[in-house]
């Protein structure tokens, strides 16, 4: 069954648009992350599943439900905050009852949701503390906490990690999916962290500028992006990118050559028809490039700039003859500042793009 649907959704504020007929469908008890830059609509769209915001145009079903209209209270969502949003002067126990408390509910079912909650959330000997007593991590596990105990058909989460400290941020994500194994509900997740969306999510959906550039599982949008923002995009560090030209074009395939590699031609399968002659773009990414010359592979000569050290790997920012930056990432050896090198660049692991981003190969 669906858990919510989106038909041709779209927002505007004034005569600014800013969602853009948006159709996304996330099945019922699946993880979708909204990812994309800042400013490109993701919070807003969570508001709209919410019903904190009003649509424009469109419909949003949850559970083949039509709530486009329905007040958020009644919509059966439930919404984490990175602000976490607790009452102060309330115990953690009363924080998470409240709902129950103001729907008034029997005393008995108050006590063993919340007791459920905090089972889950390992909250229990907690339950008596004020929100000024917890930390960071404790304090959104509350926030957690007080969605579950309403037995919502869709929990949201509008970046609730961000407000942590980089070590908690990876307990609460462990946390946050341990969660969803356990419960098995609805969760739509906006964030920008790239690695929260790769780690989290059974489904991303990437937007840009209110549109939607693609929808697929994590991997799918890692190893098959449909266009450039999206390849840019998914995958920390990003994806470089190098202009090329056509040589020749037939049927089927690409024969392109690097700005930075002349007289290495090589051939990317192609679906789609261009000119021999039109500039590209073609795309590899970090982990896919060698230090020194290899076999069957293209050699691009430059010149390296600094390592980014993380222990077992480096990334190597280097410069192209062109002056293309690309990040490069290092197993073994170290190149020094200033030092002149040969990387390899993997031919079946790159993908080209038009001029207008659009994948080509
Ligand atoms: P971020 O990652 O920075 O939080 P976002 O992708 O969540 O960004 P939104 O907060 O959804 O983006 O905002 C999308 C666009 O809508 C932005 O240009 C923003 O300025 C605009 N916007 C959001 N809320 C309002 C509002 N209440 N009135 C006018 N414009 C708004």
């Amino acid at each position: 069954m669906s858990g919510i649907k989106l038909t041709n959704v779209s927002k505007s504020f004034g005569s600014f648009k800013v969602i853009h007929g948006v159709d996304i469908e996330i099945e019922q008890g699946e993880f979708a992350v909204f990812v994309g830059p800042s400013g490109c609509g993701k919070s807003t769209l969570l508001r709209m599943i919410a019903g904190l915001e009003e649509t424009s145009g469109g419909q949003i079903r949850i559970e083949n439900d039509d709530v486009t209209h329905r007040e958020a209270s009644k919509r059966g969502v439930a919404m984490v905050f990175q602000s976490y949003a607790l009452y102060p002067h309330l115990s953690v126990f009363e924080n998470m009852a409240f709902s129950l408390s103001i729907a008034r509910r029997p005393k008995a079912e108050i006590q063993q949701k919340v007791k459920a909650a905090a089972d889950i959330l390992r909250l229990g000997d907690y339950l008596d503390h004020k929100p000024s007593q917890l930390s960071g991590g404790q304090r959104q596990r509350v926030a957690i906490g007080r969605a579950i105990v309403r037995e919502p058909r869709v929990f949201l989460f509008d970046e609730p990690l961000s407000n942590l400290d980089a070590e908690l941020r990876v307990k609460m994500r462990m946390e946050i999916a341990r969660l969803h194994r356990q419960i098995g509900a609805t969760m739509v997740y906006v964030t920008h962290d790239q690695v929260e969306a790769m780690t989290l999510a059974d489904k991303i959906v990437v937007l840009r500028g209110g549109v939607v550039q693609q929808v697929g599982a994590p991997l799918e949008l890692y190893r098959d992006p449909q266009n450039m923002f999206v390849a840019g995009f998914i995958g920390s560090p990003g994806m470089n990118f190098l202009k090329a030209k056509v040589i020749n074009a037939g049927q089927g395939f690409l024969r392109v050559e690097l700005e930075d590699a002349p007289g290495q031609p090589f051939d990317l399968p192609t679906r789609t028809g261009v000119a021999a002659g039109a500039s590209v773009h073609v795309g590899v990414r970090p982990e896919h490039i060698g230090l020194g010359a290899s076999e069957g592979t293209v050699t691009l000569p430059a010149v390296a700039e600094f390592t980014e050290e993380l222990g077992g790997t480096g990334y190597l920012h280097i410069l192209t003859a062109s002056g293309a930056e690309m990040t490069v990432e290092c197993r073994d050896s170290r190149p020094q500042p200033k030092e002149k090198i040969n990387l390899s660049l993997r031919v079946p692991e790159m993908l080209a793009f038009d001029s207008e981003g659009r994948r080509l190969s």
